[in-house]
């Protein structure tokens, strides 16, 4: 049977009960993590675990486990549910109370639960690259927390969805943000562009990579914002996540970018994020 952690329990998934008064129902009061699996070992698990600490700093959430502990608690869930290929979902809220807005009392124990999803690599986006719209960014003002209020990114992905399109591209007045589960790059005369990290983007661990992959084959890169009219003028353009990996974004609206195929410095980083993972594999 699948097993799942709820709490620091280790549970068959179809035991699982969860209150209606949890504030992560109620409220999307919490925070979550999504972490691949290659070859049943964590990819970059250490950096979603500080992320993950400090969303909930950010929220005023208390993690009732160290870093390290938590750690061993992914780890043997992956191990209990012999995960080859895929990712862990986790997510904490501020837990079970009555309906209220205001925080409940400090006795209030957080509700932790985290799942395996066995899931494909996404080959085929990487080779031939995907389609994107662009969408209003409606959201709120603390998109660096990874909250589990999602409605913002929801709405936008429906659009995307509804236009037959893998991503919306969001934007503030004329500048892109990023995608609604994604970050997003532009390359243009051998210079990749990137939304810097503020309260308006979420610190991608991917985009971290990136940036690793981007030094790796001396590609410089510019962390500043640029417009919808830039992105439509650049050479290539691609966005990144945890499940999505590199994929290319080939078209977006009715432009077509450039030839309509995976630009050579994305295929370069493509490769360099391969290598990161091999190296995972490994150790
Ligand atoms: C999770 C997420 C990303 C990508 O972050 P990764 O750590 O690379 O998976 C980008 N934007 C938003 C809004 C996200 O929720």
């Amino acid at each position: 049977m699948t097993k799942m952690l709820y709490n620091d329990s280790l549970i068959d998934i179809n035991d699982a009960k969860l209150s209606i008064n949890d504030r992560g129902f109620q409220f999307g009061d919490g925070i979550y993590e999504v972490i691949k699996v290659y070859d049943g070992s964590m990819f970059t698990a250490t950096e979603h675990i500080d992320r993950l600490y400090r969303s909930a700093d950010e929220i005023r959430l208390v993690i009732p486990y160290t870093k390290d502990v938590l750690h061993k608690m992914l780890y043997d869930l992956v191990e209990a549910n012999e995960l080859v290929t895929g990712h862990i979902y986790l997510q904490i809220t501020r837990g079970v109370a009555p309906r209220n807005h205001a925080f409940p009392t400090e006795f209030t124990m957080p509700t932790f639960i985290a799942y395996t999803q066995e899931a494909k690599r996404p080959i085929n986006n990487h080779r031939f690259g995907v389609s994107a719209i662009f969408v209003e960014d409606i959201r709120w003002l603390r998109c660096d927390i990874k909250s589990l209020n999602l409605l913002g990114n929801v709405l936008a992905k429906q659009k995307a969805h509804e236009a037959h399109c893998y991503e919306a591209i969001q934007h503030r007045g004329e500048i892109i943000t990023e995608g609604a589960s994604s970050n997003i790059y532009g390359i243009k005369d051998g210079v990749l562009y990137t939304h810097p990290i503020n309260n308006y983007i979420l610190n991608g661990i991917t985009r971290q990579v990136v940036m690793e992959c981007c030094k790796k084959i001396k590609l410089p890169v510019v962390e500043e914002p640029f417009t919808k009219e830039q992105a439509l003028q650049m050479d290539e353009v691609f966005l990144s996540s945890t499940t999505s990996e590199i994929t290319p974004i080939i078209k977006i609206d009715d432009t077509i970018i450039q030839s309509g195929e995976p630009g050579k410095y994305t295929r370069k980083i493509q490769l360099a994020f391969e290598e990161k993972i091999q190296q995972l594999l490994l150790v």
